[in-house]
């Protein structure tokens, strides 16, 4: 018996507007397409589990790039189209669609035996663990996948943080109500602290590096540690004066062939531009550039260390933007920004208590500028 959040989120995945949304969002979709598919090494005559199958994308890539197996997992009616349209395409020897939540369906013997090579899942919500689905994979991971060598695919994702100038989104969330034909309708705008925005930013509103708040190895991690609070560091980009009216958090997602994650010091060289950005990595051990795009990576040498080959999108404001867009949280007291300012903090982040399907932020911080009288420090209580 399904709980009650289960079954209407089970039931909102049975629509197909929102798989179309997932399959037209070409960043994501182009990234495990590219990853699946230019990695032979791992997915030719292999055994792969797709969590959360949905329509069976991923499952198609899959046997497209040579799996022996596919089991393709979903617990809403999408599942029976995912039947469906595996028959549509001639690869019903290949792939097997079960419905049913991954804790509760049994795989075919020969297959749990011997556990999956490989579990692909696209779980990732909004701010990356909205949804809670990750839980049901590590679940996956912990009962179905070969010990020795298997892969998760993503195998790493990384949550950023960043401060924002906002301003446009300010005026369009809160400001407006100031003078509705004349009249004050403020007090419409006060209830907008309590909730996250998901919305798109600008790359040019970004006032500050973006600092890593939780680098999540999906070879290792575990349920509990996804209820986390994390000490951040936010230094300004901005050379004058600005202010700073939201905190913006977004993730980066990791592929790679081995499944182990890319070290925070290792050099990048980017081979692909675009989405997604293909890159190869050294373990050169240079300086370490926290939270820093892939794309970024530059003035490396050739040769040095084992390099492996990496697929990665991000859904941060300097990307193209994603159908998770950014995840923002508007501030009570902006923050005067300028060269030197320093934003430090703590960053909580924990299943609600009502739903555990939604996400309780809690945001504390202190402003430091280099040569001015301090700001009042600051919080963010949201509920996701
Ligand atoms: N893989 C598809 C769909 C991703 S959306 C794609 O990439 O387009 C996530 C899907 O996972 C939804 O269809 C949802 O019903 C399913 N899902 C979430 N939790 C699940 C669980 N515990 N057991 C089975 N399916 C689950």
């Amino acid at each position: 018996p399904l709980r009650d959040d289960d079954s209407h989120y089970f039931q909102s995945y049975g629509e197909n507007d929102i798989h179309a949304v997932m399959i037209q969002d070409k960043v994501r979709t182009a990234s495990y397409a590219q990853f699946i598919q230019s990695s032979p090494e791992l997915f030719h005559d292999a055994v792969v589990l797709d969590v959360g199958c949905g329509t069976g994308i991923l499952s198609l890539f899959a046997a497209r790039a040579g799996a022996r197996r596919v089991i393709a997992v979903d617990a809403s009616p999408i599942a029976e189209k995912a039947r469906q349209i595996v028959r549509d395409n001639g690869l019903e020897d290949v792939i097997t669609v079960v419905r049913g939540r991954i804790e509760d369906i049994q795989l075919p013997e020969e297959v749990a035996e011997h556990g999956v090579d490989v579990i692909v899942s696209e779980w990732m919500g909004y701010a990356l663990l909205y949804e809670s689905m990750l839980d049901s994979v590590l679940h996956a991971r912990d009962r179905f996948l070969r010990k020795d060598g298997g892969v998760m695919a993503p195998g790493q994702c990384k949550m950023q943080l960043c401060l924002c100038e906002g301003a446009e989104i300010f005026k369009e969330r809160v400001g407006f109500w100031g003078d509705v034909y004349g009249f004050d309708l403020s007090a419409m705008g006060t209830d907008i602290y309590d909730d996250a925005i998901v919305d798109v930013v600008g790359p040019e509103t970004v006032i500050s590096e973006p600092c890593t708040v939780k680098d999540l190895d999906l070879a290792s991690i575990t349920p509990k540690q996804l209820d986390f609070s994390a000490p951040f560091t936010l230094t300004s980009t901005s050379p004058q004066r600005t202010k700073a009216h939201a905190l913006a958090l977004y993730f980066d997602v990791f592929f790679t062939a081995d499944g182990a994650p890319i070290a925070p010091d290792t050099r990048v060289r980017v081979v692909r531009e675009g989405d997604p950005v293909v890159a190869e990595v050294w373990p050169l051990g240079g300086r370490p550039h926290p939270g820093r795009r892939m794309s970024s990576g530059q003035g490396l040498k050739d040769g040095e260390g084992a390099k492996r080959r990496v697929t990665s999108f991000s859904t941060g404001p300097a990307s193209v933007p994603t159908h998770w867009k950014q995840t923002l949280f508007l501030l009570k007291e902006p923050i005067t920004m300028h060269e030197g300012t320093v934003v430090q903090g703590t960053f909580k982040c924990r299943k609600s208590s009502e739903n555990s399907r939604e996400l309780d932020v809690e945001i504390h911080y202190t402003v430091k500028n280099p040569d001015e009288e301090g700001q009042a420090p600051g919080k963010v209580m949201v509920q996701l």
